[in-house]
């Protein structure tokens, strides 16, 4: 079968003029009856690539979707197209599951759309052993893994469905994959033999900013104001209760700002989604419970109030901005208080330890991405298993170089503080060592003794808050447990001893100029 047929439906069906990217080359692997392994970031066009072929063969085409609530929204768009479209889970009573097993049964759908619990019920599986399977797709197909931001088990016992179906196409997409979570996909899904499609993840119209966090919900106004009034964005903060804070003071400050959480009512939250996507320039404040499989083409910022939990999911969240192609800014306000929250909730979780440690190891990943010095679109994309051989140009680091600063002689004093206090106490204790201060733990536990006592007033606590926050980042000092007591590492030794310097950037790095003029 040829691409022909395949862009008579792009045009016919979709009304795109032409494919993008890899789209041409995957569907027609596809069409032929290949196996087809998809890295492709946000809102590069995965979609077409398992719809168009599952119109074109003779079949029902089978999408695996962890994403129940957007089912509905997907399949509801397919059909106004004229797609024979439909889906299955647990949202639909069980007259309306009736009606589609029975459309399926007469060979009446072209795309389902599917749980992967639905998929792998042996009801299921027995209806679809009597028709012709067109494919099979894995959306986000790095649910399989527990090295991914997204693990999800059901979706291990999709193996089942190769084992079962050996001669149906599959096709596994995902926007993030490292390497090992690539390659836990191929495993689970038996896609050794799959051709493999990897898209650049270079978003080059998107500007990445990170600032220092000082009072959070000023610095974001005066970002919105001075760069993207009466535009829209989407504002991530970790908590439900700052979600609903930092809405309603965006409000008050005359913003068209809405909340989205889970645990906001469901016509509330239909209808703040809805807004965003219908009017213009609304402002929607959310956990990251709000975007998954979000399609606006024209958000024109993405603001984190609270560090990501990764370098994947501060990509996935960011590559929700400019998705037209248009300039658009992505800023982060991180401080200590996060890192050092992060950590905690990691070694507190249930996870195993295997788990934590690939947290850990993610967050110091970012963290590093964080407090770079050099252009952050290398150091992204580098993580991606890509390379850019020049700086990018459109990141703070490259528009406004950070100004370090010899900071071996305060981390010295910093570490030796740690040490001296028996590493059993938290930041803002080392701080007020360091000046000196009398508050009543010091003069419990008689730190005025420390020879590090007040060695440190050459520096405000701020500033003090800035080294601590760069050496916990780096490596130099780690976050323990409940209390957040601070250890040294493996890596302070040569530190301590004078045997390395460090170069530190002063507190307010970032600055860079905006990327474009705001819409007047
Ligand atoms: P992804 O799933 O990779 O995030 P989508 O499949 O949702 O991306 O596609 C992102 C956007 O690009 C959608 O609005 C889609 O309609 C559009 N799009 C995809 N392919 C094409 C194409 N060949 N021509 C024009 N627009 C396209
Ligand atoms: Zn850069």
């Amino acid at each position: 079968m040829d691409i022909n047929t395949a862009k008579s439906v792009l045009q016919n069906t979709f009304g795109y003029a032409d494919f993008r990217h890899q789209q041409a080359k995957i569907i027609s692997e596809l069409i032929n009856g290949a196996d087809v392994f998809t890295l492709m970031p946000t809102g590069g066009g995965k979609s077409l690539c398992y719809q168009i072929p599952a119109i074109v063969r003779d079949g029902l085409g089978i999408v695996v979707s962890p994403l129940i609530a957007l089912m509905k929204d997907q399949v509801d768009a397919l059909k106004l197209q004229g797609v024979k479209a439909e889906f299955l889970n647990s949202s639909q009573d069980r007259e309306e599951q009736n009606r589609v097993e029975q459309l399926i049964r007469s060979g009446n759908v072209d795309l389902l759309y599917v749980a992967p619990e639905r998929l792998l019920s042996d009801y299921f599986l027995n209806l679809i052993d009597n028709i012709t399977i067109a494919l099979f797709a894995f959306d986000e197909a790095h649910c399989v893994s527990q090295w991914g931001h997204d693990f999800r088990p059901e979706y291990q016992q999709l193996s089942i469905i190769s084992q079962r179906y050996p001669d149906t196409p599959k096709i596994a997409l995902t926007a993030t994959a490292d390497m090992k979570t690539r390659d836990e996909i191929v495993e689970v899904l038996h896609l050794t033999a799959a051709k493999i499609f990897v898209h650049s993840f270079d978003r080059p119209n998107l500007q990445y900013r990170i600032s220092e966090q000082k009072n959070s919900k000023e610095q974001l106004l005066k970002f919105i104001n001075t760069e993207h009034n009466n535009d829209a964005g989407i504002v991530y903060c970790l908590s439900r209760k700052s979600v609903e804070a930092t809405a309603q003071w965006l409000s008050e400050q005359g913003k068209v700002a809405l909340p989205y959480h889970a645990g906001l009512a469901n016509n509330i939250k239909d209808n703040n989604q809805q807004r965003f996507l219908r009017e213009d320039g609304i402002i929607i404040v959310a956990t990251i419970a709000f975007g998954m499989g979000i399609d606006k083409p024209d958000v024109r910022f993405v603001a984190h109030l609270n560090l990501p939990k990764s370098i994947e999911a501060y990509y996935q969240e960011t590559g929700r901005a400019g998705r037209d192609g248009m300039p658009a800014n992505t800023w982060l306000a991180y401080g200590m208080q996060d890192v050092i929250k992060l950590k905690q909730m990691t070694s507190q979780s249930n996870g195993n330890e295997q788990f934590k440690f690939i947290t850990q190891r993610k967050i110091d990943a970012l963290l590093g991405y964080c407090e770079v010095c050099s252009c952050r679109r290398q150091v992204l994309l580098n993580y991606f298993g890509e390379t850019l051989a020049e700086p990018c140009g459109n990141c703070d680091n490259c528009l406004d170089p950070p100004i370090t600063w010899d900071g071996t002689a305060a981390a010295r004093k910093a570490l030796s503080t740690v040490y001296r206090t028996g590493q059993r106490f938290g930041v803002g204790h080392q701080i007020d060592v360091l000046l000196g201060k009398q508050t009543p733990k010091i003069i419990q536990v008689n730190h005025q003794q420390l020879s590090t006592y007040g060695i440190g007033k050459e520096h405000k606590a701020e500033e003090w808050q800035t080294v601590f926050r760069q050496l916990i980042s780096m490596g130099y000092l780690a976050v323990e447990m409940d209390y957040g007591a601070l250890k040294l590492t493996e890596k302070s030794r040569p530190l301590l001893k004078g045997e390395i310097t460090i170069q530190l950037k002063v507190k307010e790095y970032s600055k860079a100029k905006p990327a474009r003029k705001s819409k007047q």
